[in-house]
Formats: C-alpha cells, structure tokens, sequence
C-alpha cells in the first residue's frame, strides 16, 4: 500500500509543488504521467524518501515515512523499496554480478549469490554476469538496473522514466519485464513517464498538472 495526504515540496526559493491525494494497494501498478517540470521525479524521489517532505503523510504499508528518522528511513528503503533510474545508476567499473550483490550489502541483507543468479536469468541476462556495466548496451544496462531494483525483493518498486532513453524494441522488453517482475514478486509499481509508449501497458494513470 502507498498513500500520499497534502504532500507538498519547495525546492530553496521555488513555488511549493502540491499533490493530489492518492492510495494504491499493494500490488497494484500505476504510471505518473504529466508535462516535464510537473513533478513526476519530485514525486518518486518523496515516495522513495530520497527527498524529505515538508508537508504530509506518506505511508508505505503501515509506515509514514516522513516520520523516520534518516537511519530508519535508510534501512527501510533497502528492505522494502527498489528504485530504477532513467539512467541507470550502476556502477559502470563493476561486473553486473558486483552491482548486484551492492544492493543486499546496502540493505544489510544477506547476499545471495543464488538469487542474483536467480534474477539475471529471469531477465534474460546470465550470459552477461561477469561483464562490466560500460561493456553492456543502453537496453541491456536498463534491464540490469531492473534486475538491481528487484535483487532484494522490495515491496514497491518506483522507476523513473526507465524506457524513455529506449527504442521501440528495448522499450518493450524492459517494460514488459518490468511489469512481469513486479506482479510476480507482488510489488507494487509506480512508473513515471512522459513515454506515450508504456500508456497501454499500465492502465491506472496518474496526471500531475502542469
Ligand atoms: P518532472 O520529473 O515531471 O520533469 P521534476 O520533479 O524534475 O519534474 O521538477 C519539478 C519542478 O521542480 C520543476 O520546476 C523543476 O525545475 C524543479 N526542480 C527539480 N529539481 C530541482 C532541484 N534540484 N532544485 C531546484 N528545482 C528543482
Ligand atoms: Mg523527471
């Protein structure tokens, strides 16, 4: 379950950007759509504590994370939300399977070399586990960075534009694993997007108001 109340967040000498209300269930996938400078990232990087709000509650399941304090915050996101990025965020000097395992050494969770295995293959991506990140294509790379946001098996999942930097035929493949990773783990999902492409996929929409 995420539910957002009378959220809202200044940037220093910026108007406060207010957002609707809303509560997704557990499970559910939803896509963020509206105008560049609408808020879209502002909003994921709220959910995801990786900004702090000023206004509000935000619960994730029985927590409102605007509550906790930055250790608890950090230590909750690692156990129970996974982020993908428009641009991936992995570390380009290391293996794919040394990104990986970064993820559950973050969280201080166990790694499990079994599950990275695991996730690799479910993504279609064994063959590449011991390439470094700068060798990978841009598609291969997003998919890594799924496989990266799954790892730990969060809860929710929130990905940022990840298909935007895509053409059609990684742009389907990344969603639609995306997509399938996340009803299989159960996660709920929030995709932000002005990619008309994912439109179809993900039939709850959100629109912030330019
Ligand atoms: P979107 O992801 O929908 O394009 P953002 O959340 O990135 O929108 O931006 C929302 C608004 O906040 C925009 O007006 C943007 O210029 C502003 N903004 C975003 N990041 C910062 C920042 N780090 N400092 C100041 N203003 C920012
Ligand atoms: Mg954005």
């Amino acid at each position: 379950m995420v539910e957002i109340k009378s959220v809202e967040y200044a940037y220093p000498g910026a108007k406060a950007i207010q957002f609707t209300d809303f509560k997704l269930a557990g499970g559910e996938h939803c896509l963020l759509l509206g105008e560049s400078g609408s808020g879209k990232t502002t909003l994921l990087h709220l959910l995801g504590g990786l900004l702090r709000s000023q206004q509000g509650t935000i619960r994730i399941h029985d927590t409102d994370i605007t509550q906790l304090s930055e250790s608890a915050l950090d230590h909750f996101r690692g156990k129970h939300l996974g982020f993908v990025f428009q641009r991936n965020h992995l570390l380009q000097a290391l293996s794919v399977r040394q990104n990986l395992l970064m993820a559950p050494f973050l969280a201080e969770l166990p790694q499990s070399e079994e599950r990275v295995n695991e996730v690799l293959d479910r993504l279609g991506l064994l063959n590449r586990k011991s390439a470094q990140v700068r060798e990978l294509s841009q598609g291969q790379a997003q998919r890594v960075a799924i496989a990266r946001a799954v790892v730990n098996k969060p809860d929710v999942i929130f990905a940022d534009e990840p298909t935007s930097a895509l053409d059609d035929k990684n742009c389907e493949r990344v969603s639609d694993l995306l997509l399938s990773v996340a009803s299989e783990q159960k996660a709920t999902l929030v995709v932000a997007t002005h990619d008309q492409r994912l439109k179809a996929k993900i039939t709850r929409q959100m629109v912030l108001p330019a």
